[in-house]
């Protein structure tokens, strides 16, 4: 039997259309596919007839499946001679864990290619008219995780000093924790004034944008019951999205 192999894909981040060339030929070829709840359903019907589907999906406070059970079940199934695509939302090695599957694809001597994928992080503010940066108003960016368990080992992100190091910052996973962070931001000296804009679905048909200053966001965000997936943008770039908006649903 040959041995197999695991392609850890990034699916993009809603609309289909983003997924890229290589990522859609090597899901022609998959014998298995293990995949998360972001990755669209468009995406999903692309996979083969003959494919075995592994849904592995986690939304945040109910865990379906482990991580170390998916990572048992990447290997083996490699192990058994199959080509294994990990299917995961926007880019596997932004937030998405990637890069722990394949340490410990390493470690089991599973052989694995990653395939970017185009992030949320990018892709959501671009569909909603947001240049994340822009001569007159941003020259540099911060991508951070809202979602932080302070019990966990996981590096804590250092919002105050955050506040006045970049010109945009993009969170995912943020709407849970949506208040605090923008509180401690202005903490750490972001203007009260400053734009802030909730991207929800973005790139799909659902796509809802909501814009506040960073003092109202989170009541607003409340108000119009914003859920996740949502991207949160903060900068002066947020300025632009009436002018630049371009997406129709
Ligand atoms: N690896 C992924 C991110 C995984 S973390 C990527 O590169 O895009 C999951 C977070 O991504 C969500 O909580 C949300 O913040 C963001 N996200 C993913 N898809 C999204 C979408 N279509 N619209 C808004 N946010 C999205």
């Amino acid at each position: 039997m040959s041995a197999g192999k695991v392609y850890i894909v990034g699916a993009g981040p809603g609309d289909p259309g983003l997924l890229t060339e290589k990522a859609k030929n090597i899901l022609a070829d998959a014998d298995v596919v293990v995949y998360d709840r972001l990755v669209a359903k468009e995406i999903l019907q692309q996979i083969p007839k003959h494919a075995e589907k592994i849904f592995v999906g986690k939304s945040t406070g109910s865990h379906h499946i482990s991580q170390h059970k998916i990572d048992r079940i990447l290997v083996s199934k490699a192990k058994q001679g199959n080509l294994v695509v990990r299917l995961k939302g926007g880019d596997p090695f932004l937030f998405g864990r990637g890069g722990e599957e394949a340490q410990k694809l390493r470690k089991a001597k599973v052989s694995y290619e990653v395939v970017p994928g185009i992030t949320s992080a990018l892709a959501v503010p671009t569909y909603a008219g947001i240049p994340v940066t822009h001569r007159n108003y941003a020259s540099s960016i911060a991508i951070v995780t809202g979602h932080e368990d302070p019990t966990k080992r996981e590096k804590q992100v250092n919002w105050k000093k955050l506040a006045t190091s970049v010109d945009t910052i993009i969170i995912l996973m943020g709407v849970g924790r949506l208040q605090s962070i923008l509180n401690s931001l202005i903490e750490g000296g972001c203007d009260k004034k400053t734009r802030v804009a909730v991207i929800e679905r973005g790139t799909t048909k659902h796509q809802r944008i909501t814009v506040a200053p960073i003092g109202h966001m989170a009541k607003q965000a409340a108000k119009r019951k914003v859920k996740p997936p949502a991207v949160v943008v903060i900068g002066d770039v947020v300025k632009l999205q009436k002018e630049l908006s371009w997406f129709k649903r």
